[in-house]
C-alpha cells in the first residue's frame, strides 16, 4: 500500500471514530509503528490531524459537526458564521446561535466538557477554552449583548479599540454575560 493510500485510510478512520491509535493502525495497515508515526507526522504537518499520546485525533477544523438548525438556548436559526457547538459529558452536541447563548448555557449547566466556536475574524472553528471573548462590543451580530470570539487575543484587543466591550477568557466571559442579562431583565 502506498503512503498516500495509508494516509487516506487513516483520515477515513478518524472521520468515523474521531481518534486512532498507533498500535492499532500498525496492525490493520500491516506496517511498523515507525511508518505509522511518519504518516501521522505528515498528516499533522498538513493540518489535518493533531497527534496525541499514542495516536491522533482529527484537527478541530476538519471535524464534521452536525447542524440542527436552531439555537438550544433562544431558538433562533443558527448562523454558520457565529455558531457554537458544545459537547456534554455523555457525548451529546449542543448547538447555539452565537457565543452569547453558549456562555449562558455554560453558566447554567455543569456537564459541558468542551466546545468549538467560530473565530470572528477568520471564520474557523476554534476551541472555546483557549479563545478570548469580547463581551458587549458596539456591534450587532446575533443576541444582545453581543459576544464575539477570537483565537488570537492580539486581534481581539485590536478589535476592542474600535468597538469597545470587555475582553475576557471563557470563565469570566460567562460571568460577564450572565451579569448583563440580569441587569437588563
Ligand atoms: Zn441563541
Ligand atoms: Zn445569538
Amino acid at each position: 500500500m502506498l503512503a498516500i493510500e495509508r494516509r487516506d485510510l487513516i483520515l477515513k478512520k478518524l472521520r468515523e471514530t474521531g481518534r486512532v491509535q498507533v498500535s492499532e493502525l500498525s496492525k490493520t495497515l500491516g506496517v511498523s509503528r515507525m511508518t505509522v508515526h511518519r504518516d501521522l507526522d505528515a498528516l499533522a504537518d498538513e493540518g489535518f490531524i493533531d497527534k496525541v499520546f499514542g495516536g491522533a485525533v482529527l484537527a478541530v477544523e476538519h471535524r464534521q459537526i452536525p447542524q440542527t438548525g436552531t439555537c438550544a438556548v433562544c431558538g433562533r436559526p443558527i448562523n454558520i458564521h457565529t455558531r457554537v457547538v458544545l459537547n456534554t459529558q455523555v457525548g451529546e452536541d449542543i448547538e447555539t446561535c452565537c457565543p452569547h447563548c453558549a456562555l449562558l448555557l455554560l453558566e447554567a449547566r455543569n456537564d459541558i466538557v468542551s466546545g468549538l466556536a467560530v473565530d470572528f475574524i477568520h471564520g474557523k472553528m476554534i476551541n472555546i477554552k483557549t479563545a478570548t471573548f469580547l463581551v458587549d462590543p458596539d456591534v450587532t451580530v446575533c443576541c444582545t449583548p453581543a459576544v464575539l470570539c477570537f483565537a488570537d487575543d492580539k486581534e481581539a484587543k485590536r478589535f476592542q479599540i474600535g468597538f469597545h466591550g470587555e475582553l475576557a477568557p471563557l470563565r469570566s466571559a460567562q460571568k460577564l454575560t450572565a451579569k448583563h442579562m440580569d441587569l437588563s431583565s
